[in-house]
């Protein structure tokens, strides 16, 4: 499907807007080695060192995201269908928040941080400085393209990189307002977006970064890490994965259920920390069921094709995929849902009961509005369950019961967890965001991001007012005495 018909498709539906007159452009003309060379003139002349320059772009980017919130949100609104308020809370807000948490401690992060040094050092101060790493390389996805492409760079700026942003191909709309948009504010010697698909990365991929931050599916996370090891680049990936759910029998299930189907249906299921399957105690399975249609039907109505607060699938690629997991041999049959609409890439909220653990629903990251949900013994069998899988970007536990949701964190290893709620760990600025094995390696969100795109110098300064003769050659036996006890 061409980009114009996904737009076109989509417009059916009351929450889309009209076609953007942005069209998406790939860079036929992009010359990947000379637009790293100019940014890292720009990076070697030290203006992107400067705190007032860091703060300077902050502001920018601050005021880009103000004045062309209705640009931005639009294109959501044509790429995925995004109910405006939800595209402004995760994508803009998230984005804003991010940049006011940057603006306000800068000048405490990039102190030189003390450190204790050894007795045999002094006298002597210990410091780790944050240097820049240079020219720095952001791949975002299509789910939320705005604010996975623009939180990473608050930290590159803020810790003084040059940047190059490549949006996701898969979200057109979205990728071409920003590179309309992003040159008219931010310095163009020191930012700079690149638009288009698998060539021009794999163009980019082929040039010497100081770091690759990718978001997206873990094999093209492979991908980039082959080609950031060509040059001993550091990367930080953050991928995906099957995030689980367990709902243990002390759980308040009417909260549960209204929380499991809030943060599996945002964005149709597209969300990389959405709760992929639920285990539930069996005691509650049914209870459980009921309440989660309850929820479904309170926030999108009866038909959930007509509400504008439902988003779309982002293209007739993704809805084919999703619709094949659906029909997949052992998926299982909706409890409730499974209407389909391809003309419109609808799926409906949908749950799934009597999944085979061995489906193709329960192997592949679902990534859509599917939520099988799995009848399970105790906590034990859940952990069981999910230690048997790769390691999840997110992890959720519902339980009243402390000695429940100690059991899950203490016996699972995931990326990050939320108890009693789910998607919100993403929220505190405090929170480092990212995931273990296969749903990534590295972190960001507030601080982090800030020292993702830091390298951390350890200086020590020494005095030459003392040189005490003992650490030179010759070793004498009783320098050696004096060194064996004292180092
Ligand atoms: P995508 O297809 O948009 O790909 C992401 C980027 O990779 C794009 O810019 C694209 O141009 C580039 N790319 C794709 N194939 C490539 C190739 N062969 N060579 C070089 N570059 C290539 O997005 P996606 O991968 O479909 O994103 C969805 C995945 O991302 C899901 O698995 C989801 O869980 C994960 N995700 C993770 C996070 C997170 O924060 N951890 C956030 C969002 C999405």
């Amino acid at each position: 499907m061409t980009t114009t018909e996904s737009i076109a498709t989509k417009g059916r539906t009351p929450t889309r807007s009209e076609p953007s007159p942005l069209s998406p452009r790939s860079t036929p003309d992009l010359d990947a080695p000379a637009l790293v060379a100019d940014l890292r003139t720009t990076f070697n002349s030290g203006a992107t060192k400067s705190i007032d320059w860091r703060k300077g772009q902050l502001k920018a980017l601050q005021r880009m995201l103000v004045e062309r919130e209705d640009d931005i949100l639009s294109a959501l609104a044509s790429d995925l269908g995004k109910p405006n308020i939800e595209a402004f809370v995760t994508e803009i807000a998230f984005v804003l928040t991010e940049i006011a948490v940057a603006l306000k401690n800068l000048d405490r992060w990039v102190r030189p941080e003390k450190v204790r040094i050894p007795a045999t050092q002094l006298p002597g101060k210990g410091r780790i400085y944050r240097d820049p790493l240079g020219v720095v390389l952001v791949i975002g996805p299509w789910n939320y393209p705005v604010q996975l492409l623009l939180a990473p760079i608050v930290g590159a700026i803020a810790a003084g990189n040059c940047v190059v942003l490549k949006p996701s191909e898969v979200s057109p709309t979205v990728s071409a307002t920003l590179a309309a948009i992003i040159p008219q504010y931010l310095d163009h010697s020191a930012v700079r977006v690149v638009e288009g698909a698998i060539p021009e990365t794999t163009a980019l991929l082929a040039q010497r970064w100081d770091h690759i931050f990718y978001t997206g599916h873990g094999s093209t996370g492979r991908i980039v890490m082959a080609a950031a090891a060509k040059n001993l680049t550091p990367v930080t990936l953050e991928l995906g994965g099957k995030s689980p759910t367990y709902v243990d029998a002390s759980a308040n299930l009417t909260v549960a259920a209204k929380r499991i189907a809030w943060g599996k249906f945002l964005n149709a299921g597209q969300t990389c920390v959405a709760p992929d399957y639920v285990l539930v105690h069996r005691s509650v399975e049914a209870e459980l069921l009921k309440k989660l249609q309850e929820a479904v039907t309170q926030m999108y109505g009866v038909n959930t094709q007509e509400t504008p607060d439902f988003a779309r699938i982002v293209d007739s690629r993704h809805f084919v995929r999703v619709s094949a997991l659906l029909d997949g041999e052992g998926a299982g049959t909706p409890y409730f849902g499974g209407e389909r609409d391809a003309s419109d890439c609808f799926i409906a909220p949908t749950v799934l009961v009597g999944t085979d653990p061995e489906s193709k629903v329960m192997q592949d990251e679902i990534f859509g509005p599917l939520l099988p949900v799995l009848a399970v013994d105790g906590v034990e069998e859940a952990i069981d369950f999910i230690n048997n899988r790769d390691k999840p970007l997110a992890l959720y536990v519902f339980a009243e019961d402390k000695r429940v949701t100690d059991r899950v964190l203490d016996g699972t290893s995931s990326g990050g967890a939320c108890i009693n709620g789910t998607l919100f760990q993403l929220v505190p600025p405090n929170l480092p965001f990212g995931g273990v094995g296969e749903s990534g390696q590295g972190a960001y969100h507030g601080r982090s991001t800030f020292e993702t795109f830091s390298h951390h110098k350890s200086v020590l300064k020494k005095t030459t007012r003392l040189d005490p003769p003992i650490a030179y050659p010759p070793y004498t036996e009783r320098k050696k005495k004096i060194l064996r006890r004292f180092i």
